[in-house]
Order: structure tokens, then C-alpha cells, then sequence
């Protein structure tokens, strides 16, 4: 009986997107499970080029997970190599868009945030009523692109509530979805997320390097390699806050990808049964007043 067992144990590693055990209702999600289907995630926001991206997903739907007051770039602290880098492009796209670059990156992506000055979420409450409006799924990134294995109970409490507030203020409603900034997370993250009644936590199976300075080209690649990937799922991590990504990367991938059949949809789509809805309803929306500050 255990010579059986141990038999079958090998298979398991090549079962694709299963998910994480449950913890306390909270689950870890690093790929779509929907074949054919594929979930673009922008982090960061909001600035201004959320519409942008929007537009580019030519019909289809993202996810957006927000960090609403977006610190100054002389505030953020350096960016931890919390994963190993995304495999490189292994090929070239065959047809690049026809404002293909393969420059290096300049400076002014060479660092995560550097060069914008990001905004606050309610400078921008239109535009996340609009995309929640239009079906797109909106999550939390923390209040201050906090790394969570840096903070206590208490501080990551904190970072999570405040974003709570602002959906709460500007939807009505509380978000149950969540990525960790740097993917960074740990046990405490997760038991504080579970206890705020958060469902799932976003990962990624592909990361396009948009804010770690990488070029167009190479966030083409990244694109390239999953059109060649169909129909199997995947979960892309882009970011709203670069503006080739919504000028470039995406106005070229977007269409191939549809073209080549893949469905773009948001992350609680994909998941197929085990997703849910992304937000827990608190009341109707406010209106802004004084209190909608950062
Ligand atoms: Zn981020």
C-alpha cells in the first residue's frame, strides 16, 4: 500500500494550478485554472493611465490592485528581490508592433516608481468607480506599497484597513482580494488577512518587468512566449503606472492574444469554481468630502 502511494507521489508535481489549501478561507493563488483563459493584473495604481489600460484590453477584462495614496518616489524603499527574475524571452516576437524598441530602459524605469509621482486614490474616485463600473476587478496592493514581512500585527492591520476605508468610501464596498507588494508575505501577513476576512492572494505566473526597468521588447517576449502558450491558463503581472505598458506592450499583445483565442478576463473569472466575488458589500458609496484625503 505505501509502495502504491509513494508510486503516485511524482505525479503530483505536474499538476498545474492546483490550488493552496485553504488557510482560515484564505488561499494563495499564483495561476489562472481556466484553460483558455487569462488574467491581466496592472499594480500601483491609481495614476493616469488606468483608462489607458482599460482601452488596450480591447474588450477584455483586468484586474487592478490598488495602493491609493502612492508615495512620492523619495519615500518608497528600494525594491527587495523577493522572486527570482521571470525566465527570459526565449524568442523574439515574430511581429513587433510597429513602435518596436530595443532600447534599454531609460532611466526613469530603471527603478520601481521612479519618475512618478503617484496619486492619491481620491483624487482618482471616478475612475475607479468607471472601472468597476465597466466589470473590471478591483483588489488592494496595501496603503503605502508596504512590505508586509517588515510590519507587525498591528501595521499590517493598518495598511490593510485604510485601504478598506477608501473602497468603502468610494464603492461601498470591502475588498476580499489582495497581492502583497514584492509578492512579499509571510505567515503573520496571512493569518492578519484571513482575520480581516480577505479570500485569496494574488501571485503571478508571469511578471512582464514593466517596473523593474525591463524593455518593451522584453515585456513583448514575456507576452510572446504565453501566446505560444495556448490554451493554458495564465496570471500576467503588469503595472497601470508605466506608461508603455498601456502605450506599447499592450496595444501590441492584447490583440495577438485574442487572436490566438485566449479569453482576458479578471482573476476571480478564472479561477472557475474557485473563484468568488472579489468584494464583501458594506453600504451605498459616499461622497467625497474632506475626509477623502491621503
Ligand atoms: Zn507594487
Amino acid at each position: 500500500m505505501l509502495g502504491s502511494l509513494l508510486a503516485l507521489l511524482p505525479v503530483v508535481g505536474f499538476v498545474v494550478a492546483t490550488p493552496t489549501p485553504r488557510q482560515n478561507g484564505l488561499q494563495t493563488i499564483s495561476n489562472c485554472e481556466v484553460s483558455g483563459q487569462i488574467a491581466l493584473t496592472f499594480d500601483d495604481g491609481p495614476y493616469i493611465y488606468e483608462t489607458d489600460v482599460a482601452n488596450a484590453l480591447n474588450g477584455g477584462l483586468g484586474t487592478f490592485f490598488l495602493n491609493p495614496p502612492s508615495q512620492l518616489p523619495s519615500q518608497l524603499p528600494s525594491q527587495p528581490p523577493s522572486k527570482p527574475p521571470s525566465q527570459p524571452p526565449s524568442q523574439p516576437p515574430s511581429q513587433p508592433p510597429s513602435n518596436f524598441t530595443s532600447s534599454p530602459p531609460s532611466p526613469l524605469r530603471a527603478n520601481h516608481h521612479q519618475g512618478n509621482n503617484y496619486e492619491c486614490i481620491y483624487d482618482h474616485y471616478q475612475t475607479i468607480r468607471d472601472l468597476h463600473a465597466a466589470g473590471h476587478t478591483l483588489g488592494s496592493h496595501t496603503w503605502s506599497h508596504a512590505d508586509m514581512t517588515t510590519l507587525d500585527y498591528n501595521g499590517i492591520s493598518q495598511e490593510l484597513e485604510k485601504v478598506e476605508t477608501a473602497f468603502i468610501n468610494i464603492l461601498g464596498l470591502k475588498p476580499l482580494y489582495f497581492r502583497p507588494p514584492y509578492g512579499s508575505i509571510n505567515d503573520l501577513a496571512l493569518q492578519v488577512l484571513a482575520d480581516r476576512g480577505y479570500k485569496k492572494v494574488f501571485l503571478w505566473s508571469d511578471d512582464i518587468g514593466d517596473a523593474n526597468g525591463e524593455s518593451v521588447s522584453y515585456s513583448d517576449g514575456v507576452y510572446w512566449n504565453i501566446i505560444n502558450d495556448y490554451p493554458n491558463p495564465h496570471l500576467v503581472l503588469d503595472h497601470s503606472t508605466i506608461q508603455t505598458t498601456s502605450s506599447e506592450v499592450l496595444p501590441w499583445a492584447v490583440p495577438q492574444l485574442q487572436s490566438k483565442g485566449y479569453q482576458l478576463v479578471a482573476v476571480d473569472t478564472c479561477l472557475g469554481a474557485n473563484g468568488e466575488w472579489p468584494y464583501e458589500w458594506v453600504g451605498n458609496p459616499g461622497n467625497p468630502d474632506s475626509s477623502w484625503t491621503c
